[in-house]
């Protein structure tokens, strides 16, 4: 994107990538259909934006989502819009995002060297002249535009080349860590409800007694632990404290109903039931192969029959329902994160141009900057939008 508004405006662009192709990346984002934006104003963009929103601001208002819509629409390459403004290629081919891209970069004259892998930035008296190859070879340049991603998914050539250069010219970068990403939890019996997804639940995540993330939706049970929208949604806003050292996490089963509400569902089930055991009289009101699960949780004789369960024993019941308890011990690692949390402090980038305010000539694109959102398409807007100011201001 970056590469294709400069060379439009006029400038000698040539892209600089190690991968033998373009867009690896980008091949892999919305299980290989390519979420490539969300359709909506700048100011829902900002309240998906986690990390420094104000900073991309410029940036948003710049190349809007819809920007990017008809951008992609201009080069052929039709666009739709799916549940929660999730904007798609009408093909479902992530590829075909790629060809768009590729194609804009011929229509434009950018020259493009595969195989070429970026070692170092040279400067001069505080201004950018050009780049070093691992190759040995030196190639000039007024203006360079680091656009290297981050950390997750290496074999895709995010292997943040971005932040070594920029602390190599005197940037700070924060602190990085996977995010939009599953977590591991201890407790073993999550191997038994692997591939289960709960729906319409709450999950609360607490780090003692205070309360890092609260939301409502869908999660799924993994090998290990846990992941799904809401997990990944979490990973990103709870994410810091679990990365340094765990949490608790909370499931409430059934959050439209009140503690009360639920003791009247269970009498009522039960009453129904009354002569099954109780490890078969939660059918309506549990998934079927969380059922287990659950009553081994809740120290009551499974054997009991649902007609001889006891006000306490409802009461135990209904606290389970309601505060399922999970102890998450870990982020899950890189090579599983949709995305790196940290990058090129946003101070020391300039928010109207994305140019360093250390080094002139150099500009930060995308991933590789301090700033990231949540799933829905707002990362590819991300690097749409900063890429695109870049290629504006350069
Ligand atoms: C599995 C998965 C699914 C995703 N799905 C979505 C989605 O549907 N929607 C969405 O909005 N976001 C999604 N994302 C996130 C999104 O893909 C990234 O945020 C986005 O691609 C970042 O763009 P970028 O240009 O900053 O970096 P990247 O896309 O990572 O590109 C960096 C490029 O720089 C090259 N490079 C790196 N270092 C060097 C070097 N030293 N020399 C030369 N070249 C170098 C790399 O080879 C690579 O081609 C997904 C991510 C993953 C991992």
């Amino acid at each position: 994107m970056a590469a294709v508004t400069a060379a439009g405006r006029g400038h000698s662009v040539t892209v600089l990538e190690k991968n033998e192709k373009t867009g690896k990346k980008i091949y892999i984002t919305g299980k290989g259909r390519c979420n490539l934006t969300n359709a909506t104003d700048t100011e829902n963009l900002i309240k998906n934006t986690i990390r420094n929103p104000k900073f991309m601001y410029s940036a948003y208002s710049n190349f809007s989502s819809f920007d990017a819509i008809d951008f992609f629409e201009g080069l052929e390459c039709p666009v739709k819009i799916e549940r929660g403004n999730r904007a798609f290629p009408v093909s479902d081919h992530s590829s075909d995002i790629i060809k768009a891209l590729n194609k804009a970069m011929k229509e434009k004259g950018v020259r493009v060297r595969y195989g070429v892998n970026v070692t170092e930035i040279l400067t001069e008296d505080g201004r950018v002249c050009g780049v070093v190859t691992e190759a040995g070879d030196t190639i000039k340049a007024d203006a360079v535009m680091i656009a290297t991603g981050g950390l997750s998914y290496k074999s895709t050539g995010s292997t943040g080349d971005g932040f070594t250069f920029a602390k190599a010219l005197g940037h700070k970068v924060t602190d990085t860590r996977p995010s939009l990403v599953g977590m591991s939890v201890k407790e073993d019996f999550v191997k038994e409800l692997e591939g289960l997804s709960l729906k319409n639940i709450n999950v609360t995540i607490k780090d003692g007694k205070k309360k890092l993330y609260d939301g409502f939706g869908e999660m799924l049970f993994t090998r290990n632990g846990v992941s799904g929208p809401l997990i990944l949604t979490a990973s990103s806003i709870a994410g810091d404290k679990i990365f340094k050292g765990g949490a608790s996490l909370f499931i409430d089963m059934k959050p439209a109903l009140s503690k009360e509400e639920l003791d009247e569902r269970i009498v009522k089930d039960f009453t129904a039931f009354h002569a099954k055991e109780l490890k078969n009289a939660f059918d309506k009101l549990l998934p079927k192969s969380f059922i287990p699960v659950f009553v081994s949780c809740l120290g009551i004789d499974a054997d009991k029959k649902a007609g001889n369960v006891s006000k306490a024993d409802r009461e135990k019941i209904v606290t389970l329902l309601k505060n399922f308890p999970l102890t998450i011990t870990a982020l899950k690692g890189y090579d599983e994160a949709v995305i790196t949390k940290g990058g090129v402090s946003v101070k020391e980038i300039n928010p109207h141009t994305m140019e360093s305010k250390l080094v002139k000539g150099v500009y930060f694109i995308g991933e590789v900057i301090d700033v990231d959102a949540l799933t829905g398409g707002f990362n590819l807007q991300i690097a749409w939008s900063t890429g695109h100011l870049a290629g504006m201001s350069v």
